[in-house]
């Protein structure tokens, strides 16, 4: 079986068309069905790697080292479909694809055009990833708002497909905004206009989610059935939900899925959603609650560190505890008469996620020396495990003037810096460790007792390693190296000694978890955090 589903947006942007293409995902899967995930973004960048947080959010990395947009998290958290450089699509790759190949001259000649060279180049891309003979349903999200220029291109791929395969084997749903106006009235007027410009373009929607602050009741989703040619069962109402997690139930509860698979002719078993509910029901009613500080910079901004926030929230459903998360900006460390103690006095573990560039770098040093020394768990994604190093380096060994080359290039010990082999690179974005790497750890070690094995495969985004020159001297003075590459080379891991956790590592473990299998190193993160709080309560 080969279907597609389409997801397009209309009226603004933001309204969670990743989130509707995802749990679409989930609801079939938890019927046994096999699903693919493509998002496509209508931008010349040829991958988000390049791209600003300030701008884009989160760069999410793939096991082949694709740096893709922060949809593809979700796709991965709400579902078992493998995420790949196959699953992001952008306008970019596909003019470079066409370009290279009327280079090679391989169009024979002819006048080469956005219809057909172009729409073809997306096609072929969209159908190559449900290619796979046990897919079922490749679902693809089309970023964007309908009616952007950027987006048509796109759009009239989705039409052409949804002709050729027939609409009993292609469908488009449109996620729509029904706003309230003064008064506390719902508008459909513009979800009306939306559908007009999408059949513009020659493409029917069959499904209708409407995202709105309280919900359409039967006569408004009547009203816009009418108004759309859309059928009544097809009009979803997605009123603000407590958790994204929650989705899934929410369309189920409206018979979403039902509906999809009664339009495409699909037999299938039932639903079978206990892991949601109980995701569900541990985010809503947890018997336990922990406070975790995020110390980093971009602190601001909600979507930079997407799937870190995730993750902690997964690592409490681990411990059926809700997480607070306590995002403090790392400069807070940094001023003359600035008090750790007090500043970490509500958390009961902080977190060091990724992060590039030299600002408030000192400040992290400072909060990671304070939970050091104060047992306080710690957990250093990436970034988070060379301020282990900078930090261990200048207060335990005592070498005030250790640093990154990232940050000081003259630093008289640069703990953290660059192999050899990277330094003559001159392509910047060439030196990048990018995608799925083993890694070893020592019997014994957190991270070993956490994962419950000693060797595992992450993934990693970072240019700077943990300088070998300066290996025995760490473990001289007792830092733990927990964890190396397969050859020992490189190294993965450090583990504070004597500590009740404190664990760094120079990958990012948070994009591998899901709600359903919160991952191992922020499960054990979190209770860690737990015990802290208890024992401060309780003495
Ligand atoms: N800036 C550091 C490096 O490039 C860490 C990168 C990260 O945290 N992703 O090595």
């Amino acid at each position: 079986m080969k279907k597609l589903i389409f997801v397009t947006g209309g009226v603004c942007s933001s309204l969670g068309k990743g989130i509707t293409a995802s749990s679409i995902g989930s609801l079939l899967e938890a019927r046994g069905l096999s699903v693919r995930m493509i998002k496509i973004d209508p931008y010349l960048n040829v991958d988000a790697g390049t791209m600003n947080p300030y701008q884009h959010g989160e760069v999410y990395v793939t096991d082949d080292g694709a740096e893709t947009d922060l949809d593809l998290g979700n796709y991965a958290r709400f579902t078992n479909a493998p995420i790949s450089k196959a699953n992001s699509v952008t306008t970019g790759q596909v003019y470079r694809e066409v370009i290279n190949k009327e280079r090679e001259g391989r169009f024979l000649g002819k006048t080469v055009q956005v219809v057909p060279h172009i729409t073809d180049e997306i096609k072929s891309r969209i159908v190559a990833v449900g290619k796979d003979p046990d897919v079922d349903f490749t679902i693809i999200e089309i970023g964007g708002t309908v009616g952007d220029m950027e987006s048509v291109p796109f759009l009239e791929a989705a039409r052409q497909l949804i002709h050729e395969y027939g609409r009993q084997d292609a469908v488009s749903v449109h996620v729509t905004l029904v706003p309230e106006v003064t008064g506390g009235e719902l508008k459909t007027k513009p979800t009306q206009h939306s559908v007009k410009e999408l059949q513009e373009v020659g493409i029917q929607p069959d499904v209708l989610v409407c995202r709105s602050t309280a919900g359409l009741d039967e006569s408004l989703r009547r009203k816009l059935a009418a108004f759309t040619n859309v059928e009544y069962e097809g009009v979803i109402s997605a009123k603000d939900a407590s958790t994204i997690y929650e989705l899934p139930l929410v369309f189920h509860d409206q018979g979403l899925d039902q509906f999809l698979l009664r339009k495409m002719n699909v037999e299938s078993r039932h639903a079978d959603l206990k892991a949601w509910k109980e995701v569900v029901r541990k985010l809503t009613e947890p018997r336990k609650r922990v406070r975790i500080g995020v110390v980093g910079k971009y602190m601001e901004l909600h979507d930079a560190y997407k799937s870190v926030w995730e993750a902690l929230y997964h690592g409490g459903i681990g411990n059926d505890a809700g997480v607070e998360i306590v995002r403090i900006d790392s400069s807070r460390f940094e001023a003359e008469d600035a008090n750790p103690g007090d500043v970490l006095a509500d958390v009961d573990g902080i977190l060091v996620p990724g992060g590039f560039g030299q600002r408030g770098i000192n400040g992290m040093v400072v909060a990671a020396r304070w939970a050091r020394e104060n047992g306080m768990p710690y957990f250093g994604l990436c970034l988070g495990m060379q301020i282990m190093a900078i930090e261990w380096a200048r207060n335990v060994i005592g070498w005030a003037d250790a640093d990154s080359a990232e940050f000081n290039q003259d630093a008289g010990h640069a703990v953290v810096s660059l192999l050899e082999d990277q330094i003559d690179v001159k392509n910047f974005g060439g030196t990048m460790r990018l995608g799925r790497n083993d890694s070893v750890f020592k019997e014994g070690s957190k991270p070993a007792l956490a994962y419950g094995s000693t060797r595992v495969s992450e993934r990693h985004r970072h240019r700077y390693e943990f300088s070998n020159a300066y290996r025995a001297d760490f473990d001289g003075s007792g830092m733990v190296i927990a964890g190396t590459t397969p050859d020992g080379e490189l190294v993965e891991s450090l583990e504070w000694p004597d500590h009740p956790w404190g664990v760094g590592v120079q990958y990012h473990p948070e994009f591998k978890s899901r709600p359903i299998a919160p991952h191992p190193l922020f499960a054990a993160f979190v209770k860690a955090s737990i015990a802290f709080g208890d024992k401060r309560a309780h003495g």
